[in-house]
């Protein structure tokens, strides 16, 4: 039986074993200040599983010894939560000297060195949190980062207790034939009765949270990778039978990872064995345990039939992740978590990196800049805004956010721009060398940074500890032949923190001259204080500025630009992401102007009509570069650029600003759907181009002329031989009230039943649409019998899509926002984890005008008055109301 699929008791109530631990009033704030290493050390662990379903086993034997780097303590304290002892050895001998001391269980140990053996019996199917070792569709598997390993036994569950593991498991032969850990196998073999056992050690010391154990029914699709010495490592990717011909491209993209990571940053893998498990039951995307990495099914699975060329990117960028950690993560891991920028922010750079290189680097990096303001720019201007590294927090799992993760990225990005790739190069080998084996600091890697590159990052160090989005003011004035540079940067106060100081700011600049349409040669600026002046000689009087090219900082640029300006560079900048920026640009300032009721929005439009007609045109750029250009701003980021915005008006306007390209673009739409419908098949740039921009004609369309784009989108729809092209096409059908919508949903539904990775993009196309009563879809949609709130794929199919579909999310009257609170209140006692993540979109508020901002605050307050909230909750909710 797939515990997914259970629905949840008729009210939506869970049962009582799933219950968490009773909140205390306010859960205690942890500092990072109060960082202090662990009195013990734990060189080695055995554990011994005997698995079951409802009930496993866990004896776990410890060698303590005391820490020579920590102030001395008779007291070991191991952290529980929701464990009972059954039984407690001191070398060898039963003790009852232990004390429990809210979940955590406390020995006086009067010795330099002891063994400590500790047994518990822990029920997986009632594990509805999904952290700890929990039952999955009748497989065990474990998910301990941050906090999941002391769910299974008592133990120092932090990352600066490094250890080598040791595990034996033994189950029953038929329901578990596969039994994997971290490591290496070194043994297994037949026990009584219908038993079976196998052995697994890891050699490398690791913390708790990179343990892993997954025991169940399931195939393998098995290759080899030969590493760069010439070992050979053994390849696995383990899911359940049928799925095993949608792994071949994870596949292929884990060596490709594993290759790429010799050549760009000279990492070599250390195991002979690497392992992969597919898992339906997953809060997050995927974990990178020492040599068993345990995944989602969604960046896992993936073929033509069932999943998009943006999937399949997906999977690729996942994959990597996940592998490189083994070095910017395991090899070298976090001394607490208020470090998890270090192994995040460096791995999501790594993989971006990486997909640059595999891919169009262009489009990733347009794709990466585009997920970074639609996610993390509102965290950062909210009342959740957090550094990247944090000062505190009362649950960490709240803190796996954007900013750490992607705000991380991009500050790890601007050093490397400040270095330059080889001396970048320099700087990360400098920090393996050095940490290797270690729990390390965001300080530590800065130090690295700074020793391997010869850079002073000492002013720079500041983007680690100052929260909220720098915003640059930028001005451009002639004098004589020569032009200058004006730059004033401000960064906004955030909760906690009023005053801010300046940063440094790389930014990538050129001048162009529009007259002449020559392009003038890129250079570095770093803007060190609060206002810097650059001089450009050889200026002319229709110079045109292109800055913050590539992206190169993360920052708002404020400037008055001329439209013409702005036209020329969207149509002409070499610079692949400036081109996108001032096509965004021209976008925003006439929406921008549309919803104040500035007469001069007309001209504006006339003039965005001309670029998109030159984009769609021009034969220099590919189509994916093409389908990128063509995206309008969404909804959130414009609502972003207002004191308070007023969603309704933002968007009518986006609508009637579609509507209208498509009605003046009409026949140069069409003639780009049946061109890109003639080009072939197959995953190369070209066909994959080819499928983006057919869907966003067909946006365009659908908005100008509903009952062309609906038939156009059937036609799609009904000859489409890739996901890609069936997806795009149901999407658009799915926002129109015509005769071929019902059709194609029941069509889709029918042909891909029973995957639950698809029936997901059904839920979440629906819940996304544009329709006028996708509430009122929603709302059936939970109703069905597929839908279930425990499976987090599918609880956030239907509910996150939702509350990322602003029309909807923000109704007049507040219904949306009711939806979201329900969701939360319904799924926090199951899940709390993935119940805290629907906090933010109504963490909002003070962003809204008056009326949605009463609202989606009474939504809050009723979430927090609700009792017994989890630790998870409670914290986004109070943060989002205080
Ligand atoms: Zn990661």
């Amino acid at each position: 039986m797939d515990l997914a699929r259970t629905p949840a008791t008729p009210d939506g109530n869970p049962k009582m074993a799933d219950v968490p631990p009773i909140a205390p009033a306010t859960p205690p704030l942890i500092r990072r200040e109060d960082y202090r290493p662990f009195a013990w050390a734990i060189p080695q662990v055995a554990l011994e599983f005997d698995l079951g379903l409802d009930s496993t086993t866990v004896r776990a034997r410890l060698d303590v010894t005391r820490n020579p780097a920590a102030e001395p303590s008779p007291v070991l304290r191991l952290n529980g939560d929701g464990l009972q002892p059954a039984e407690v050895l001191v070398d060898g001998e039963a003790v009852s000297s232990w004390v429990m001391e809210g979940a955590d269980l406390l020995l006086t140990l009067p010795g330099e060195a002891h063994q400590v053996a500790i047994t518990t019996c822990i029920d997986p199917s009632a594990n509805s949190q999904l952290m700890g070792l929990y039952a999955s569709g009748g497989m065990l598997c474990t998910q301990c980062e941050a906090e999941g390993f002391r769910r299974i036994t008592f133990f120092p569950d932090r990352p600066d207790v490094l250890s080598t593991y040791r595990v034996r498991m033994s189950g029953d032969r038929d329901l578990f034939p596969v039994l994997l850990s971290n490591g290496n196998l070194t043994a297994s073999g037949r026990g009584p009765d219908a038993l079976h056992w196998a052995e697994w050690h890891d050699p490398w010391p690791k913390p708790s949270y990179l343990f892993a154990l997954v025991a169940g029914d399931l195939v393998v699709n098995r290759d080899s990778f030969t590493t760069m010495s010439g070992r050979e490592v053994q390849l696995g990717i383990f899911v359940r039978a049928g799925d095993e011909g949608r792994t071949a491209h994870a596949m292929e993209s884990l060596k490709r990872a594993m290759k790429w990571d010799e050549e760009v940053f000279g990492r070599e893998y250390d195991l002979d064995t690497f392992n992969i498990v597919a898992v339906s039951d997953f809060n997050m995307g995927a974990m990178e345990n020492k040599g068993l990495n345990v995944f989602n099914t969604k960046y896992v699975l993936a073929d033509p039939d069932t999943a998009t060329d943006g999937d399949f990117d997906a999977v690729e960028g996942v994959i990597a992740h996940e592998y490189f950690h083994n070095w910017s993560g395991n090899r070298v891991t976090c001394r607490d978590w208020f470090q998890l920028s270090l192994k995040e922010g460096f791995t999501v750079l790594r993989d971006q990196l990486f997909s640059q290189d595999m891919g169009s680097a262009a489009v990733k990096r347009i794709e990466d800049v585009r997920v970074l303001r639609s996610v993390q720019f509102p965290e950062d201007s909210g009342p959740l805004a957090h550094s990247i590294r944090p000062d505190s927090f009362r649950e960490i799992s709240n803190f796996y956010t954007a900013t750490v993760y992607n705000k991380g990225a991009e500050v790890i990005r601007m050093m490397r721009t400040l270095a330059g790739p080889e001396k970048f190069r320099a700087g990360c080998d400098l920090y393996f060398e050095r940490h290797d084996g270690e729990a390390a600091t965001c300080e530590d890697f800065i130090r690295a940074m700074e020793d391997g590159t010869g850079l002073d990052l000492a002013l720079f160090r500041r983007w680690y500890s100052q929260a909220g989005t720098p915003q640059v003011e930028v001005r451009l004035e002639q004098d004589g032949g020569q032009a200058v540079l004006s730059l004033k940067q401000t960064v906004p106060p955030t909760p906690g923190q009023e005053l801010k100081q300046p940063m440094p700011i790389p930014l990538r600049v050129a001048l162009h001259d529009r007259a002449t349409g020559r392009l003038g040669a890129e250079s570095l600026i770093v803007l060190e204080g609060a206002q810097g002046s650059f001089v450009f000689p050889d200026a002319g009087p229709d110079t045109v500025l292109s800055i913050n090219r590539g992206f190169s900082a993360p920052v708002i640029i404020r400037r008055e630009v001329a439209p013409q300006d702005l036209v020329f560079l969207a149509a002409h900048d070499d610079d692949p992401f400036a081109r996108y920026e001032a096509m965004q640009d021209l976008v925003v300032s006439h929406l921008l102007g549309v919803v104040r009721g500035d007469p001069s929005a007309p001209e504006g439009r006339a003039a965005i009509g001309e670029v998109l007609r030159t984009v769609v045109a021009d034969t220099g750029i590919d189509d994916l570069m093409r389908g990128e250009l063509m995206i309008l701003p969404g909804e959130s980021y414009l609502a972003d650029q207002l004191a308070q915005a007023d969603p309704s008006a933002i968007h009518a306007a986006r609508e009637g600003l579609k509507g209208w390209l498509a009605r003046e673009l009409e026949g140069e739409l069409v003639a780009l759907h049946q061109r890109a419908c003639a080009a072939g098949e197959g995953f190369d740039a070209a066909p994959r181009g080819a499928r983006k921009v057919k869907t966003q004609a067909l946006v365009f369309l659908a908005a100008g002329n509903p009952a062309l784009g609906a038939e156009m989108a059937a036609a799609q729809y009904d000859a489409a031989t890739t996901m890609t092209d069936r997806q795009g096409a149901l999407m658009v059908l799915a926002g129109l009230n015509s005769p071929e919508r019902t059709g194609r949903l029941l069509d889709f539904y029918n042909r891909h039943k029973g995957n639950a990775l698809v029936i997901d993009k059904w839920f979440a196309l629906q819940a996304q649409s544009l329709h006028p009563n996708a509430i009122e879809h929603v709302k059936a949609l939970a109703r069905h019998p597929d839908f279930t709130l425990r499976n987090p794929n599918r609880a956030r199919s239907l509910y996150m899509a939702f509350a990322g579909n602003p029309s909807a999310f923000h109704a007049p009257g507040g219904e949306g926002y009711r939806m979201i609170a329900d969701t939360i209140l319904a799924l926090d006692p199951l899940n709390p984890q993935t119940a805290a993540r629907f906090a933010p979109p109504l963490g909002r508020w003070r962003r809204f005008e008056p009326g949605r901002a009463a609202l989606m605050r009474a939504e809050l307050e009723r979430v927090a008055a609700a009792p017994r909230l989890s630790r998870d909750t409670y914290e986004q909710v109070s943060r989002s109301l205080g």
